[in-house]
């Protein structure tokens, strides 16, 4: 079995991350999104309105699952049995940071890291300028999955 854990604090989730995930599905057998709890980061959505944002985005895809975790990612790698952490790359800045992290992983682990490199149509698209837009009215429905736009305009 193929499983690859998708880490990240989607916050909220957009759909540069639907587009690597759903590109992803055709690689792995199961893929769980995994929202990295850091008590010392201040997010704009909770963590319980992040997982139900995810869940509602992939609740017809049986091969999607949603968790939450904390501490290392290899560590939790290591506990659901996922040999692979999926990564998305939009630009030079994604890849040297991602760089460091995947080969500090593989050392500690031997865990590889997959990345999937964005579409075109989605490479401009970032959380912190959903947030920015959001935060100022703006119109976020043309970034973000349904299922982020719906709970706005609750
Ligand atoms: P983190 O806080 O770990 O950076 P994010 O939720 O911002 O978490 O992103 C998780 C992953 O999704 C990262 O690998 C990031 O590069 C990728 N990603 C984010 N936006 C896009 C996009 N538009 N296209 C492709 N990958 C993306």
């Amino acid at each position: 079995m193929k499983r690859a854990i998708f880490p990240g604090s989607f916050d909220p989730i957009t759909l540069g991350h639907v587009d690597i995930i759903n590109r992803a599905t055709n690689l792995f057998d199961e893929i769980i999104i995994a929202i990295g709890v850091n008590n010392d980061k201040k997010y704009l959505f909770t963590q319980e309105q992040r997982l139900q944002f995810i869940k509602n985005t992939f609740k017809n895809n049986s091969k999607i699952k949603v968790t939450t975790y904390q501490g290392l990612t290899i560590d939790y790698c290591n506990k659901m049995n996922a040999e692979y952490i999926l990564r998305g790359l939009r630009n030079p800045a994604d890849f040297e940071f991602e760089k460091a992290i995947a080969q500090t992983n593989r050392n500690l682990s031997g865990i590889e890291t997959v990345f999937l490199l964005t579409s075109a149509n989605t490479a401009y698209i970032s959380s912190s300028i959903v947030r920015d837009v959001y935060r100022n009215n703006g119109d976020i429905s043309s970034l973000v999955p349904d299922s982020v736009t719906k709970f706005i305009m609750e």
